[in-house]
């Protein structure tokens, strides 16, 4: 029987509230249930202003448009990361300079940062891997510092927190994502979150095609014009009203995901006594989300081989990410350092399914499968 990676859970609401989408005659962008969910995030993390988007890539994109990047500039975040985090402002003709992790979590390494900034810099992007905080105070003082404006890739973040912020609501700017694999989801989906008011209108002209349509609904305007470029960028109602649904039962399903990631852990420490692998570690200043499981092992052809192992076992675990500064896209274009924890990352990190609807036998069930490996393995 096979333990698949995730499986979209439906926590009960989603068709009622589809249906009633459908039923009220309005199914595109900005509709009753889109409201809804700004208002649970307004209300829930204090975020002050959001857009729900078609995704979290679309969220970035907008972030880019919205921080004027033009040919030229420089932009600097993490090589580990998803390919949308430099694919938004590579589409408006940055150059990406990419900065190495910790070498002890994968979150970029601030110091690194500060070394790659140059007169072209323009914006610094973060990304909360695992859910887990960068050390944002550290960001922001060298952003303020150098004059630049950060981005937080928020795609994993949802529900976590920095020192009693809400990560998403420290950055300028903050991208969501609530794509099927995220913890709360609408299969496809994200929120730019504005943290700055300064970007409030431009941004609603941005995700209404270039056009000040939304002023026209508030009555600010008489008629609606091509004012600005932009693009397509709301999310339907009919994915909203799913998203409501998810945000609902959020406490429930978060509460659920750190029961599970939280019995991996305690399963799998042995393996670190041992030295087998290493745990993912929580900083004290950050919350752990449980947007996914994650351990390091010791090196590529041990990591490739329990992932073998697993697989032929039919636990579908996974590793990520391909480093962007080698990627068959970027390399030519990348003249920066080796990246050596980013490499490590790369090679020797492996994700263990995690999903709602996860048995605790499950986790049980993996978590022995990989004992027996290491035990078999010495
Ligand atoms: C999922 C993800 C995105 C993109 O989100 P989509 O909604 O799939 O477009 C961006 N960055 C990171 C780190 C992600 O994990």
């Amino acid at each position: 029987m096979t333990i698949p990676f995730n499986k979209p859970y439906l926590s009960g609401n989603e068709n009622k509230y589809i249906e009633q989408a459908v039923n009220s005659g309005k199914i595109s962008g900005d509709g009753f249930f889109t409201k809804s969910c700004n208002h649970f995030f307004e209300s829930k993390y204090n975020f002050k202003k959001c857009l729900l988007t078609t995704s979290g890539t679309a969220a970035l994109e907008m972030a880019a448009i919205l921080l004027n990047i033009k040919e030229g500039d420089e932009v600097i975040m993490p090589s580990f990361t998803f390919v949308s985090t430099a694919n938004a402002f590579v589409l408006r003709g940055a150059k990406i300079v990419f900065a190495d992790t910790l070498p002890n979590y994968p979150c970029v390494d601030v110091r690194q940062i500060e070394k790659l900034i140059t007169s072209k810099t323009k914006v610094i992007v973060v990304v909360h891997y695992a859910g887990i905080a960068c050390d944002m105070d550290e960001v922001m003082v060298v952003a303020n510092k150098h004059h630049l404006k950060v981005v937080e890739d928020a795609a994993h973040s949802i529900d976590s927190f920095y020192k009693n912020k809400p990560l998403g609501s420290i950055g300028h700017l903050s991208a969501f994502s609530f794509h099927e694999t995220k913890n709360v989801m609408c299969g496809e989906g994200g929120m730019l979150v504005i943290n700055d008011e300064y970007y409030n209108t431009r941004a609603e002209i941005i995700r209404e095609k270039g056009t000040n349509r939304t002023q026209f609904f508030n009555g600010e305007v008489d008629k609606y014009n091509w004012v600005d470029i932009g693009s397509s960028y709301l999310l339907s109602d009919i994915n909203a009203a799913f998203l409501f649904a998810q945000l609902e039962s959020i406490d429930r399903i978060q509460k659920r995901r750190i029961e599970i990631w939280n019995k991996y852990f305690e399963f799998l420490t042995p393996l670190v006594e041992c030295d087998w692998i290493k745990l993912p570690q929580t900083p004290y200043f950050a919350t752990n989300n449980a947007h996914l499981f994650y351990f390091v092992c010791k090196n590529n052809e041990t990591r490739n081989k329990l992932l073998m192992h697993l697989n032929s076992l039919g636990i579908l675990a996974v590793f990520h990410y391909l480093p962007l500064h080698t990627s068959p896209y970027y390399q030519n274009k990348y003249h920066g350092n080796e990246l050596v924890n980013t490499d490590n990352f790369s090679n020797c990190l492996i994700r263990l399914p995690l999903f709602f609807e996860m048995t605790n036998n499950q986790v049980i069930t993996i978590s022995n499968a990989i004992k027996v490996f290491f035990n078999q393995e010495t």
